[in-house]
């Protein structure tokens, strides 16, 4: 065998080439890893990301369509991560004139985002 093993510098795990070391830090399969600064960032950049504009977000707010990450800005302009049926129920929502009549629209609109 001409190949070098190397073991992770965090848990000390070994048998790793240099590509499965890379993986199994920035997939999130060292948990020694995960917890260090450098891990906890990743874990940030990696996993919360707005779904609308792909901006890094810590303290996401979700899609009402389809509950994935999205961050305040686009949340509050939009609610949702960019469906067309949902662009259509807030603007038919924000034409309805009673509460019922909103619900109504937003409740029809979930379950199809959820089929
Ligand atoms: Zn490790
Ligand atoms: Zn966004
Ligand atoms: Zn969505």
């Amino acid at each position: 065998m001409s190949e070098e093993y190397i073991s992770c510098p965090f848990c000390k795990e070994d048998d790793f080439d240099l590509i499965g070391l890379k993986g199994h830090l920035l997939n999130g399969r060292c948990e020694v890893f995960n917890l260090t600064d450098k891990g906890q960032n990743r874990y940030i950049e990696e996993k919360m990301k707005c779904n609308r504009c792909d901006k890094a977000i810590k303290d996401p707010e979700y899609c009402w369509y389809c509950e994935s990450e999205l961050c305040k800005q686009c949340w509050e302009k939009f609610g949702h991560c960019g469906h067309p049926e949902a662009d259509k129920a807030n603007e038919l929502s924000a034409k309805a004139t009673t509460w019922e009549e909103r619900h109504s629209i937003l409740e029809t609109t979930l379950k199809q985002g959820f089929n």
